[in-house]
């Protein structure tokens, strides 16, 4: 291995299991850890089958998944003080587990071992020497993480050291030193990982929590202090303020750095990969976040699109693609007009800045969301925006009228709203009712059935999300909602966006936007030469 290699050990399942909110099933974890081997990680630590049932469970399915890269780590504690490590009910689960490699965590700060363990020193530097002595003569490979190292360190760095010494001495392979605490500022971190790097050699890893929002910087901090080993968790969540951000300390080190974390080619998985584990936690992925949030590549303010769309250097630090993410222009007030042209010219190659058209979509945007309405991520109902002002579309139907009726649900029957509705379709009349749990779920059945008949295609649609935001909250009569909806054909994704005081007809809105959206697109595909 070149020392430009990074083994990266992703803790999502262990340490990022204690974040708040967070709880996978067995399930949620196996797709976690087929998303992570995708990308290509090194370790994957799980959890200790001991604990409880789900982590036994989760480890016998595991075996079955066939993983290309990543190996399953088990994680557990040293031997509790006072017994053998071979009689240790705890050690023994670690081996139930069956992964080759196995992580186990030891004290290495002095005051924890004798105020929190309890234990004597010799005590505690024994448990650490015969646990892994105890996993490397089961054949397992040893990773010790070190607990608070940085807090020992700084406070007793002779005893700390004789921890790590330790775990060499039991056959440890690894040295992972931790900030436990989330406390340790870059400077102080990179002196102690240099000095530990000299004495142990090219073994030495690092563990990091967010507490002073330095964890990514503290981890790059060690890597450049001769660290080879890196932990976290994929999108950093983890108990307090979270774990060190493997989706932006992997990118740093790729792209900044020069160093090597995963298989050629597989940094483009990066933001899909933090996309789906998000998806998996039932998270909404922090549109914020460095190289894989929403925003990472988004231009706001006219003067920025303009040089943007000049040349990418100009704003961009890394090239969006590189991460798999993708450049979003955001729509605003100061929206400048060379973006709007951009994308007008899908549908109409040959305008020019000039063109009066343009200004007239401009004015268009700034009356909308004037009205409360916004483009940003409503890309479907600007797209159609820019068409009916451009000329470029027609109404798939006409509304006669909807109505809808509402119930509070009850056990025996959970339904809460119907709506029924009348269209009209080339001088046909269409009338059909549908049942939901909501409105917009009733509105989406009746309105799929009536238009089925005329564009089958409508079928293929599904309402992935569905956002209702109260504006103008000051006056709660007078208040408008926004209603966003977020559709798919399970080839194409794109949202619509409603405004009205009403949040059914604002709903409707959307919905109607969304289903255009849909069936202009197929016209199109079918008509590219006119097109
Ligand atoms: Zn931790």
């Amino acid at each position: 291995m070149s020392n430009k290699t990074i083994t990266i050990l992703d803790s999502t399942l262990r340490d990022g299991a204690q974040g708040e909110g967070i709880s996978f099933s067995v399930q949620d974890k196996l797709h976690i850890v087929e998303a992570l081997d995708n990308l290509g990680v090194a370790f994957i630590e799980a959890g200790n089958p001991g604990s409880n049932p789900k982590d036994l469970e989760f480890f016998q399915q595991a075996e079955k998944l066939k993983l290309k890269t990543a190996k399953l780590a088990a994680f557990g504690a040293t031997r509790r003080k006072g017994i053998a490590a071979a009689e240790d009910i705890n050690l023994r689960s670690l081996l139930a587990a069956e992964t080759e490699t196995v992580v186990i965590f030891g004290k290495a700060w002095d005051f924890q071992v004798t105020e929190i363990l309890r234990a004597t020193l010799e005590e505690n530097i024994a448990m650490i020497r015969d646990t892994a002595a105890f996993l490397r003569a089961e054949g397992r490979t040893v990773i010790f993480d070190s607990e608070h190292f940085f807090d020992g360190w700084f406070a007793n760095p002779d005893y700390t050291r004789q921890t790590l010494q330790a775990a060499i001495e039991g056959g440890a392979s690894a040295l992972v030193l931790c900030d436990t605490k989330g406390g340790t500022m870059p400077l102080p971190l990179l002196e102690a990982v240099r000095e530990i790097r000299k004495e142990f050699g090219n073994i030495v890893g690092i563990h990091t929590h967010d507490d002073t929002g330095l964890a990514a910087a503290n981890s790059l901090m060690a890597v450049e202090g001769g660290a080879s080993h890196v932990q976290g968790t994929f999108i950093g969540f983890g108990e307090r303020t979270g774990n060190a951000n493997l989706s932006t300390i992997i990118a740093d080190l790729e792209l900044k750095m020069g160093y090597k974390c995963l298989p050629d080619g597989k940094l483009t998985e990066l933001t899909p990969t933090a996309q789906r584990i998000a998806e998996i936690a039932n998270l909404n992925l922090f549109e914020g976040m460095p190289y894989v949030g929403r925003n990472a590549f988004a231009h706001k303010a006219g003067m920025h699109i303009d040089a943007v769309t000049k040349n990418a250097d100009a704003y961009e630090h890394v090239p969006p693609e590189s991460v798999g993410n993708a450049r979003v222009f955001l729509m605003s007030e100061v929206a400048g007009r060379s973006m709007i042209i951009e994308k007008i010219r899908k549908f109409k190659p040959e305008i020019t800045k000039d063109d009066p058209l343009a200004a007239e979509i401009v004015a268009r945007v700034k009356e909308m969301e004037h009205a409360g309405y916004q483009f940003e991520g409503a890309d479907g109902s600007f797209e159609l925006l820019v068409r009916k002002t451009i000329g470029k579309y027609q109404p798939f139907f006409k509304l006669h009228y909807y109505r809808m009726v509402e119930e509070p649900p009850t056990e025996a029957n959970p339904i809460s709203s119907i709506a029924q509705l009348k269209i009209e379709v080339d001088g046909l009349i269409e009338i059909t009712a549908g049942e939901g749990d909501g409105p917009v779920h009733a509105l989406d059945t009746a309105l799929r059935k009536a238009l089925e008949r005329f564009y089958p295609a409508v079928g293929t649609i599904q309402l992935t999300d569905f956002k209702v935001r109260v504006l103008d909250s000051k006056s709660a009569t007078a208040a408008k909602v926004r209603v966003l909806i977020e559709s798919t054909d399970g080839t194409h994704q794109w949202t619509t966006v409603g405004v009205s005081p009403d949040v059914i007809h604002a709903s409707w809105i959307a919905l109607v936007d969304s289903f255009e959206y849909k069936l202009i697109k197929d016209v199109e595909k079918r008509y590219q030469m006119y097109l």
